[in-house]
């Protein structure tokens, strides 16, 4: 199989997101107060993957509206998200970058996904949904959709960027897979299984995809670069730091088991745009 790994904008962020440790006011306060220029720029990635289905996505990146000439513009951030993630991401979207964009740079339309996977709903994950109206399937696990009820993901993913789309909600099932084992093998062969690895939010997936011996695993943002799982450091945006060392632990099991063709990260700086086949 082949897959894409595509970079749809940026964020820049305090480096206490990715290696923060712990999840509290102080370190929120932080997140949000840090200036430009001491913050972290990170990849915002989504994939496509050249499945026997036809094309998958996982994520939608940001959206055009966000960044309209490509650059990072508070003014056009703030028509879009409210002022505490506004202050949080300091996102840019550069020109050619948005995923219709790059999905028609390669001939494709959205009517042409056979599937669009969501990981979580935070907003750097589904802003760009608007583009891929069309597409046949867009999928998110149930507990993603039903803990959106929270205050703290209430404050964290508006509705306004997910709640008209067509997303069809799947349920996690008991599964070998995964630090809580529940998982979801999308198209009952096993070639693509969402597996739930809570912590930074309650029904975050993992996406395990399967060719023959070998697999992949997407990690969302369970992790921010293998560092978090080799050193068990856990992000400092999340909502339980157990749980997110449950997610890292399994992670990094998952990274020796046989037929690991790689571990990739939504927001890791270290793996540039590219294709993988495996
Ligand atoms: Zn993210």
């Amino acid at each position: 199989m082949k897959l894409h790994i595509l970079h749809c904008g940026t964020i820049r962020v305090s480096e206490t997101v990715p290696y923060g440790g712990r999840i509290d006011l102080n370190n929120t306060r932080r997140q949000l107060l840090t200036p430009d220029e001491r913050r972290a720029e990170l990849p915002v990635c989504c994939y496509l993957l050249e499945h026997p289905r036809g094309p998958v996505l996982v994520d939608a990146g940001w959206r055009r509206d966000l960044s309209p000439a490509g650059v990072y513009d508070p003014k056009a951030v703030a028509r879009v998200l409210p002022r505490h993630l506004a202050a949080l991401y300091h996102p840019a979207l550069p020109a050619d970058a948005a995923i219709h964009e790059q999905l028609a740079a390669r001939g494709l339309r959205p009517e042409d996904l056979a599937c669009v996977v969501l990981t979580h709903l935070d907003p750097d994950h589904v802003a760009g949904l608007r583009h891929l109206r069309g597409a046949r399937r867009i999928v998110l696990p149930e507990d993603e959709y039903f803990w959106s009820c929270r205050t703290v993901y209430k404050a964290r993913q508006p509705q306004s960027l997910w709640i008209d789309e067509p997303i069809e909600r799947l349920y996690y099932r008991g599964s070998p897979l995964g630090p809580v084992h529940l998982a979801i093998d999308l198209f009952g062969d096993e070639s693509l299984t969402l597996v739930n690895v809570p912590g930074h939010t309650d029904g975050q997936a993992a996406v395990l995809i399967r060719s023959g011996a070998r697999f992949v695993l997407l990690a969302a943002d369970a992790a921010y670069s293998p560092r978090n799982w080799r050193e068990a450091i856990t992000p400092g945006l999340g909502f339980d730091r157990e749980r997110q060392l449950a997610s890292l632990r399994w992670i990094a099991e998952t990274e020796k088991a046989p037929g690991c063709a790689g571990v990739f990260c939504s927001h890791d700086p270290g793996v540039p745009a590219g294709t993988i086949e495996f």
